[in-house]
Formats: structure tokens, C-alpha cells, sequence
């Protein structure tokens, strides 16, 4: 299952949206726009996207404004952000602030500086996305031989909890709701019951936690579920 990233670009420039479309979708990307702030925090919670590219000088409400409401909601709080800012005194004012932003790139730029700097972001944030193998703390997920081994032994998953895990390390801290757990790893167009994803996520962690290792797993009351970032990160 490779699902493509997907980022949201908010800027209410025309000519520029057009421009990072064309040359994110070249790179891979699903690309999202909001031509205003209000548009864009509704298509940040709507759409969950991996990734904002956030325009500091927005109709409505600022740049500065969105991201910080995208910092003090739980669905966006852990979503990267790359602020774009004008030249000269408004940028070094943005970096004293504290406003949440992962990057900062100075307009104007090269598409290939604002490539390099999206491929740093997503390297860290989905790990796993390009790669057969990837590690996470002490497990190690290969994608081709379809197998997963945690701190050396083989852990047998089933189908659905291995696309399951896949999904979870693709987006590590990010929290799931059970809905977006079904759609991404049961598909859209099926029908399964929530709870059903509360059964497969019990069976992953069982497999997973062999001999008191620690739970990589993250139950999030009433939101849902999450690789834990610390157990990312360790
Ligand atoms: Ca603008």
C-alpha cells in the first residue's frame, strides 16, 4: 500500500499555486489548496494533509494566525508546516515568533530549494515511505519480504494488522481516528464496523509486545490511535 503524501497549499497567489501544483505533483505529491486562512484550516481538518505549505501573508486570517489554531488542535497539531515569508525585516520578525512553523523559506524562491526542504520534512516525518525496509525504534517492518522482526525476532502479523502497522509508521505521532484507520488500511468503498479497527489494533499490539517490550502503540482516548513519537524518536 503506497499512499501518496499529501500537501496542502495555502496561498492565495494564483500564478505561484499553479506553479507548486504542477511542480508537487511532478514529485509525487496530492496536492490541496486554500486560497484564504478560514479555507485553510477547514481543509487542514477536513483533509488531514501530511503536510502544509502555508503562505504568511494570507486573506483573512494570517498565516501566523492559522498556524498557530493548527498548533492548538489535537487532529493538527503534529502536522508539519514550511511557512513561505517575504523577504527582508517580516522574516527575521516570523522567526523571533513562536509560531509553530517546522521551516521557514523566503519568497522568492527555487522550487528546487522548496522541494529539497519538503523531502527533509517528509524524510522525518514518514520514514517509511519511499523504503523496503524501515526501522522504527527496536522494529524493523520489510515491506517486500512482507515481514516484520522487533528487537530480533520474527513477529507474525496478518494481512490487516501488517497494512495496519504500515500505515501507523508512515505518520509517526500522528493521531487516527478509527474512520481514517478504516479508510486507509480497509479502503473507502468497504463496510466495517469502527470497533472492528479496535480488534485488529489489539492483535497488532499482542504481537508486537513480546517479553515486556513497550507498547509502540498509542491509545488516545476518544481520538484514536498513534505510533508514539517518543517510541519513534527512542
Ligand atoms: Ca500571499
Amino acid at each position: 500500500m503506497t499512499l501518496k503524501p499529501t500537501v496542502l497549499v495555502a496561498e492565495d497567489e494564483s500564478a505561484l499555486v499553479t506553479l507548486l501544483r504542477y511542480n508537487l505533483e511532478r514529485e509525487g505529491y496530492r496536492v490541496l489548496e486554500a486560497v484564504d486562512g478560514e479555507e485553510a484550516l477547514l481543509v487542514a481538518a477536513e483533509e488531514r494533509p501530511d503536510l502544509i505549505v502555508l503562505d504568511w501573508m494570507l486573506p483573512q486570517l494570517s498565516g501566523i494566525e492559522v498556524c498557530r489554531r493548527l498548533r492548538g488542535r489535537q487532529e493538527t497539531r503534529n502536522v508539519p508546516i514550511i511557512m513561505l515569508t517575504a523577504r527582508g525585516e517580516e522574516t527575521d520578525r516570523i522567526r523571533g515568533l513562536d509560531t509553530g512553523a517546522d521551516d521557514y523559506i523566503t519568497k522568492p524562491f527555487s522550487m528546487t530549494e522548496l522541494l529539497a526542504r519538503l523531502r527533509a520534512v517528509m524524510r522525518r516525518i514518514r520514514p517509511g515511505l519511499a523504503d523496503d525496509i524501515v526501522r522504527i525504534g527496536d522494529i524493523e517492518m520489510d515491506r517486500g519480504a512482507h515481514r516484520v522482526r522487533r528487537g530480533g525476532h520474527d513477529i507474525h502479523l496478518g494481512p490487516t494488522e501488517f497494512k495496519l502497522l504500515d500505515h501507523l509508521i508512515q505518520h509517526p505521532g500522528r493521531v487516527f481516528s478509527r474512520e481514517q484507520l478504516l479508510d486507509a488500511v480497509w479502503g473507502s468503498d468497504v463496510y466495517v464496523e469502527a470497533r472492528t479497527v479496535d480488534v485488529h489494533v489489539g492483535r497488532l499490539r499482542k504481537a508486537l509486545n513480546i517479553e515486556n517490550s513497550r507498547d509502540p502503540i498509542r491509545t488516545v482516548r476518544s481520538a484514536g490511535y498513534a505510533l508514539d513519537d517518543e517510541f519513534a524518536t527512542a
